[in-house]
């Protein structure tokens, strides 16, 4: 067996894949599941990793659990990407988002710092703590200024991760991670909620895709991508920050008419703002209207990063655009919605 990793928010999108690609390179993956709460696995089934990787119970606001729990895992290493996960949810419960997306992670330095300081630490940072910064695009210089709980609440982590790297040697890096999607995206985000809805008007359901601010404008890459940018910032010598991005953003809109698209829709608008009604042209079919409840209190216009700092130093690059991932997950929609 080769190098042990342990990995918070194992079973949302982006734990599963890293999972998947740890366990190709003989890694021993432990997956931590805060005790009692129902976890669903699906995405390990999907990913044919259910037999391979170990869970383990662990309250994540217990230091001293923490603790133990290092002492025996003895992990290489350790990946925070457990957090509240969606900005929406935030405005509605900004004390939880504080909480799991920003100070679970500084426990866990903590932990680390009086454990063994050579545990290398990846903390999933995301593009959120821009906010309404109006330099594009984005880079590692650009000045935070989040307008969402959610962002600041990764902030508080981000930080941590640059203080406990500083001040203690801690190998602690962090990913600034522009929106990353696939078939493993869960509902709530806007573009597994429009592959998964179209698909199923698709097959003859009768219902209709509701969505809120079709002209937020996203830098959208693949979460298989990002989780490899993930593992090659632990691989190098020194620990730093990275933005994870495509340099690319494209509107809601515009991932919309795609989607359609490659479901043999014509998607056309009719009306303007809230009024805006997408229709398939050919059979002249209500595809798509706007729900003003999704809008959400503030919203960046538009995100669009600069990973030219990864691709320098870790030779990283996005390498399915925006068509394809449109694809790949429009694809298992499909077969998801036909058993
Ligand atoms: P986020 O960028 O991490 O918040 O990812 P989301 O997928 O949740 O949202 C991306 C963008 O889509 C945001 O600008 C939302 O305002 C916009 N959006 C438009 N309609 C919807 C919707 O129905 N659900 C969600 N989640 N976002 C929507």
């Amino acid at each position: 067996m080769g190098r042990t990793a342990i990995i918070t928010g194992i079973s949302g999108q982006d734990g599963s894949y890293l999972a998947k690609l740890l366990l190709g390179k003989n890694y021993r993956v432990i997956g931590i599941r805060r005790p009692n709460a129902p976890t669903d696995l699906w995405r390990f089934s999907e990913l044919g990793i259910s037999q391979d990787v170990e869970m383990l119970d662990l309250n994540l606001q217990d230091k001293e659990k923490i603790i133990s729990a290092l002492q025996k895992v003895k992990p290489d290493e350790i990946y925070n990407l457990g957090d509240q996960s969606s900005v929406q949810a935030s405005f509605y419960s900004p004390a939880d988002a504080a909480q799991y997306s920003g100070f679970n992670a500084l426990l866990l330095l903590e932990a680390v710092k009086e454990t063994d300081r050579s545990i290398r630490f990846y903390q999933a940072s995301s593009s959120e703590m821009f906010g309404a910064s109006k330099i594009s695009p984005q880079n590692e210089q650009t000045p935070f200024q989040p307008i969402s709980p959610y962002g600041a609440s990764k902030l508080t982590a981000h930080l941590g991760v640059s203080n406990f790297r500083n001040t203690y040697g801690l190998h602690a890096s962090a990913g600034i991670m522009f929106n990353h999607e696939s078939p493993m995206r869960s509902l709530e985000f806007v573009t597994r909620k429009i592959t998964y809805t179209l698909a199923n008007i698709s097959c003859g359901a009768e219902t209709v895709l509701s969505l809120g601010n079709i002209e937020a404008r996203r830098d959208w890459g693949f979460a298989g991508d990002y989780v490899e940018a993930m593992w090659a910032m632990l691989q190098q010598d020194e620990p730093d920050d990275y933005v994870i991005a495509t340099g690319n953003s494209y509107s809601v809109k515009s991932f919309t008419e795609k989607a359609a698209d490659l479901l043999g829709f014509k998607l056309i608008w009719e009306g303007s703002a809230e009024k805006i009604h997408g229709y398939d042209k050919l059979s002249g079919r209500l595809l798509v209207n706007i729900d003003t409840a999704l809008y959400r209190p503030i919203d960046p216009d538009e995100t669009v990063g600069d990973f030219s700092k990864a691709f320098k130093k870790l030779n990283w690059e996005p390498r399915v655009g925006f068509d394809e991932l449109i694809g790949l997950m429009v694809d298992a929609d499909l077969k998801r919605v036909q058993i």
